[in-house]
């Protein structure tokens, strides 16, 4: 745990107590503040009081006596309206704010050259978290990882000079870190998306670009055109330092993606000088250009906290991936199983199709707009759709008479069809491939537990050889 002292002999207020809500209660009085939470939701409340921190509603409070509202990431602070909270905490002129801020206080306090690297974009947050550390743990470097991702901020080892602390940050953790100031700040990508939380897209781009705008360096994407306006802005100032990255484009000076290879270039050098600081080729759970793109941006954050070319090579080859996330779960004969459950739209679903071209695609559950009309491009690559949950009749409507498909309803009975049809295709590199381009809640609680059923549905197939 890291202890939070920036409140000791003071008391805060918390809303939210779920999982990072609670790991910043127990930190704050760990820390020496008084801590006063609450939640609407009477089993969180609970578990709270039992870990020894002081409830009650804090409508009741008197709020001229507080110093500040930490707020849980999943509490509206600003659309569609501010949360009750947040209203009685800025007519009382409280500052409201989150875990990260908190930990950043604290790390400015215990060690402010701690290696910090923070991670946020639109997609491959996960992914490019888990691989920076993965490529830092295999160099031998003591890591912390998390934030957004598995364990909660507060809840890690607090900062040192020689740890380095990996965190990926949502947009609504961003919101509640005012003084965000990481010594590397990624930004991967922008598109529209949590719009509801955020109001307009020049909102949701504008709480993004705070991440990196106090970074000593920040690894900037320019794949798109909202990331590359905000790295324009940030390198048209003096500091921080605006590294572009990009997985599409060979760049005079930054990181990007040279066939296979992810390399880095300073200005004053010819192509052919550029530092080489991994190879994409043969590493499976890396595949396609959204994860050429992750990869980018894990490599310039390993080369810019001090690792050499050689470790992180030796890193990025050995990465076995995220859960969920095309994940090769095995092979039976010639035929590759893939759990791709996190693609819960159509965006996801196509960079997973775009992999592969002998496809035996199942897809469906809690349809989302648009369907999977938008991937049309991708049918020619399908040769059979197994088609499960509520979605499974429009689906079928957008595939006929274009693509081979079946109505299996469930998931045990479209792995049992996709298998035994992908084993008799004679085709080169046949795949059956979970990316549902759907959410789960219709059969599923969420896409974790989606895809291990599919993945314990695989293993449990004879003959199956684990990846
Ligand atoms: P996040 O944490 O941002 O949700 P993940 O790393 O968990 O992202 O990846 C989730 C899904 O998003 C993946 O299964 C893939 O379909 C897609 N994805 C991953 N990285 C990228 C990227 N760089 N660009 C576009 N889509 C991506």
């Amino acid at each position: 745990m890291t202890p939070v002292t920036s409140f000791a002999g003071n008391t805060v207020a918390l809303f939210g107590l779920g999982g990072s809500g609670l790991a910043s209660a127990l930190a704050l009085k760990a820390g020496g503040a008084e801590v006063v939470a609450f939640d609407d939701n009477a089993p969180s409340l609970a578990k709270a009081h039992t870990a020894g921190i002081a409830t009650a509603d804090l409508r009741a409070l008197d709020w001229s006596k507080l110093s500040a509202l930490v707020l849980a990431p999943g509490v509206p602070l600003t659309h569609p309206e501010p949360h009750w909270s947040v209203k009685l905490a800025q007519s009382a002129g409280v500052e409201v704010i989150g875990d990260i801020e908190l930990f950043c206080r604290e790390r400015r306090k215990l060690a402010p050259n701690a290696p910090f690297i923070a991670i946020t974009g639109t997609n491959g947050k996960s992914t490019t978290t888990a691989l920076i550390a993965h490529i830092l743990r295999s160099a031998g470097k003591d890591v912390q990882m998390g934030g957004n991702i598995g364990t909660a901020i507060l809840s890690l080892e607090p900062p040192a000079d020689d740890r380095f602390h990996v965190i990926e940050c949502s947009s609504y953790q961003i919101d509640l870190a005012p003084s965000i100031d990481p010594s590397v700040g990624i930004l991967i990508n922008l598109s529209p998306d949590h719009l509801d939380r955020h109001g307009t897209m020049e909102h949701y781009a504008a709480v993004k670009e705070r991440l990196v705008e106090k970074s000593v360096i920040s690894l900037i994407g320019i794949d798109d055109t909202f990331s590359d306006a905000i790295r324009r802005r940030l390198s048209g100032r003096d500091r921080p330092s605006a590294i572009p990255v990009s997985a599409s484009q060979h760049l005079p000076r930054g990181t990007f993606v040279r066939g296979t290879q992810v390399v880095s270039k300073a200005n004053n050098k010819l192509p052919e000088q550029a530092e080489v600081l991994g190879d994409l080729a043969g590493v499976g759970s890396l595949r396609g250009r959204h994860n050429a793109q992750n990869a980018a941006f894990a490599c310039g954050a390993a080369w810019h906290c001090g690792l050499t070319p050689e470790e992180i090579v030796r890193g990025l080859k050995t990465f076995p991936g995220l859960a969920h996330r095309m994940e090769q779960v095995g092979r039976k004969g010639n035929v590759l199983f893939v759990n791709d459950s996190k693609a819960t739209n159509a965006d996801s679903a196509a960079q997973a199709l775009v992999c592969f071209n002998d496809i035996f695609w199942i897809a469906g559950g809690k349809a989302k707009s648009g369907g999977i009309t938008p991937l049309a491009e991708f049918f020619p690559r399908i040769r059979k759709a197994y088609l499960v949950g509520e979605a499974a009749a429009d689906f079928a409507k957008t595939l006929d008479g274009k693509v081979a498909y079946e109505m299996s309803g469930t998931l045990d009975r479209a792995v049992e069809a996709a298998a035994r049809d992908a084993a008799a295709s004679g085709t080169k590199e046949p795949v059956v491939l979970l990316s549902p381009a759907c959410a789960s809640f219709d059969q599923y609680p969420n896409f974790e537990v989606r895809g291990t059923a599919f993945r314990d549905l695989v293993l449990a197939l004879p003959g199956l050889k684990r990846a």
